[in-house]
């Protein structure tokens, strides 16, 4: 299981996480990426190597 999070903070609502992602883990909603569909997540680390600003944090539990 991969828990996926993201630091609203930090997230400039680029999309690129979206884009990437190949489980559609990740949605735009108002700005900010917001993670609806975190159980597709396998761990690629995409989504973090693409955040231009390190907003993605993908964790193994
Ligand atoms: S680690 Fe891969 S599958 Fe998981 S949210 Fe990021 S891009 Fe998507
Ligand atoms: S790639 Fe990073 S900054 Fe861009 S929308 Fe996704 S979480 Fe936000």
């Amino acid at each position: 299981m991969w828990k996926v999070t993201v630091d609203k903070d930090r997230c400039s609502g680029c999309g690129e996480c979206v884009d990437a992602c190949p489980g559609e883990v990740y949605d735009l909603k108002n700005g900010r990426a917001e993670v609806v569909n975190a159980e597709e997540c396998h761990g690629c680390h995409t989504c973090e190597a693409v955040c231009p600003e390190d907003a993605c944090i993908i964790e193994e539990q």
